[in-house]
């Protein structure tokens, strides 16, 4: 007999999303899960009341036809339906494709066509959105209302008719559970499936103290929306803590604020704008900023300042790194070894860095001039951003081709650098960053410089062609309500900030910067804007 049968493991135990489910109802089954409507009104149910609901709407798929491996979309806010949907889709045998409601039309078009969406869920607030939609969509069959039965069946009503005496269907680690489509900045969207089994790791992987640091004791208010880039993964690492979560449909920051006083909030999580918009809350109002034991901040970057008062306010800031594509959690910030000895204003230098890859994941950089040279970790160079590991992405939906290098590697399109102690900085973007007389100018770098200004309220660093050095930087600001700001004044902000050759060439003050639909800068659409623009050799 070999060593390797002397003993033996259950790993028939397949990773399948059900078990967090199951985990959950059995372990944490009393524990609340808390929703405050579009309409204000409020419910409560647990997560055994989660898992009897994922029960009864998979059989109430399965009766409306829908077989394993078929995609049900959902168009809907962060609330316990959409919640059961998560684990209803996966426990038969589905894919539930989340979709962003803030994405153009032509946008909408196409990701639900292209997924073949069988069912539509969606919130009364977007019905003017399903009746615009629903004869662009070509594949749904069924359309369910998640809080209302006016013009569709409703979620309660429909899940209502079974009896949640069911069976979870069973598959391989490999089966998928989930779609999210990117947001398109370049070309149409693409389609990143993810899988039971690699969401199963990552959930677990979110559950490191130095990622999301859970205990049974978190009450998490997630901001961040659940049809953006699976909500970070919260609605199953939560589950397997066992956490509280607080939904909510609106995200005023006076409803916010409300819930997390009143709910015990511990956690949140969104992108940086969500704590700019309750920092004016506050301020207008007078009041503290909630007592937040951490706040998880990603998918773009954040500004020093927010985490400067945050901190200041006891809130750990947990800055994360991630993608569509990396399902999304890549890098997350906490404290680190050498955290003690470091003073105020280093901790919050490191905090405004992405953070360390989490447990699964690995990282590395290569020259942006030749990309098979790989680059040190020294802190100090930086180059085109790369990862690996069980949750990134292989191959996009309907792909003919895989996506990854022969040894798994996918560029991630960022450009950063590595530190020593596996910190990743962010600096760029691979199509932005700004080519000059053959170095390379970070275009994010010159931008944060440049809103560090008090009348500047937004800015984007574009590279346009220039006779002599290839690229120079052309910086678009704009103002401030009511301010004048000349491009001298801020110019003579950015001196001391950046390299002399960094200096913008030209500075253009104009009324708004374009945006994608989840909220970033549109540089392909700024530079649409200005392709006729000419700088002078
Ligand atoms: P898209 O908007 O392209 O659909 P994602 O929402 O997946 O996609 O955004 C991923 C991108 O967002 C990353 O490649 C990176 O450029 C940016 N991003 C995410 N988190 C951060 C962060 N903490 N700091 C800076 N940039 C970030």
């Amino acid at each position: 007999m070999s060593a390797a049968n002397l003993g033996a493991m259950q790993h028939d135990w397949t990773m399948r999303i059900t078990h967090v489910i199951d985990h959950a109802a059995r372990e944490s089954g009393t524990r609340e899960i808390v929703t405050r409507w579009a309409d204000g009104n409020e419910t409560r149910t647990n997560w055994a009341g989660v898992r009897t609901d994922a029960l009864k709407m998979a059989q109430a798929l399965q009766a409306l036809g829908i077989k394993k491996g078929e995609r049900v979309a959902s168009l809907a806010m962060n609330h316990s339906r959409h919640l059961v949907s998560w684990y209803g889709v996966a426990g038969m045998g589905g894919v539930l494709h989340t979709v962003n409601p803030r994405l153009f039309e032509d946008q909408l078009e196409y990701i639900v066509n292209h997924a073949e969406d069988k069912v539509m869920l969606y919130d009364a607030m977007f019905q003017p959105i399903i009746d615009k939609m629903r004869d662009r969509w070509t594949t749904v069959e069924h359309y369910i209302c998640f809080d209302s039965g006016e013009n569709s069946p409703a979620f309660e009503d429909w899940i209502g008719a079974q009896d949640g005496d069911f069976e979870w269907v069973t598959g391989e680690a490999t089966d998928p559970c989930m779609i999210c489509y990117t947001s398109g900045t370049t070309g149409n969207p693409k389609g990143v499936q993810y899988e039971h089994g690699s969401t199963l790791l990552h959930a677990v992987s979110g559950l490191q103290p130095s990622t999301f640091n859970f205990s049974a004791a978190s009450v998490m208010l997630p901001v961040v929306p659940m049809f953006h880039a699976a909500s970070w993964g919260l609605p199953y690492a939560g589950a397997m803590a066992g956490i509280k979560f607080v939904f909510s449909c609106s995200n005023e920051p006076a409803v916010l604020h409300e819930l997390m006083d009143r709910e015990g909030v511990t956690d949140s999580a969104g992108v940086p704008t969500v704590w700019l918009a309750h920092f004016q809350y506050c301020d207008a109002q007078g009041i503290d900023l909630p007592k937040l034991k951490a706040a998880t901040i990603g998918g773009s970057a954040c500004p020093r300042f927010m985490i400067e008062r945050l901190m200041k306010n006891g809130t750990r800031v947990q800055h994360a790194w991630g993608m569509t594509e990396t399902s999304p959690i890549g890098t997350v910030g906490g404290p680190t070894w050498d955290w003690d000895k470091l003073s105020f204003e280093e901790k919050v230098d490191k905090t405004a860095m992405q953070g360390r890859p989490i447990f699964g994941v690995e990282l590395r950089t290569v020259d942006l001039d030749d990309w098979t040279k790989e680059l040190p970790r020294d802190g100090k160079t930086s180059g085109a951003l790369q990862i690996r590991g069980p949750w990134i992405i292989k191959r996009y939906f309907k792909a003919e081709e895989d996506c990854v290098d022969e040894n798994g590697w996918f560029d991630t399109g960022d450009v950063g650098i590595l530190h020593p102690d596996g910190t990743l900085q962010l600096t760029d973007r691979t199509k932005d960053v700004i080519k000059s007389g053959g170095e390379w100018i970070s275009s994010v770098e010159l931008e944060n410089a440049a809103v560090g200004h008090a009348e500047v309220a937004e800015a984007a660093a574009v590279g346009m062609p220039h006779p002599k050095w290839d690229e120079r930087p052309v910086l678009f600001v704009v103002r401030n309500e009511g301010s004048n700001v000349s491009a001298d004044d801020i110019n003579e902000h950015l001196k001391p900030l950046i390299a002399k050759w960094w200096m913008p060439d030209a500075i253009e003050f104009v009324d708004d910067i374009p945006h994608t639909a989840t909220g970033k800068i549109s540089k392909k659409d700024l530079r649409d804007r200005f392709k006729d623009y000419k700088l002078e050799g």
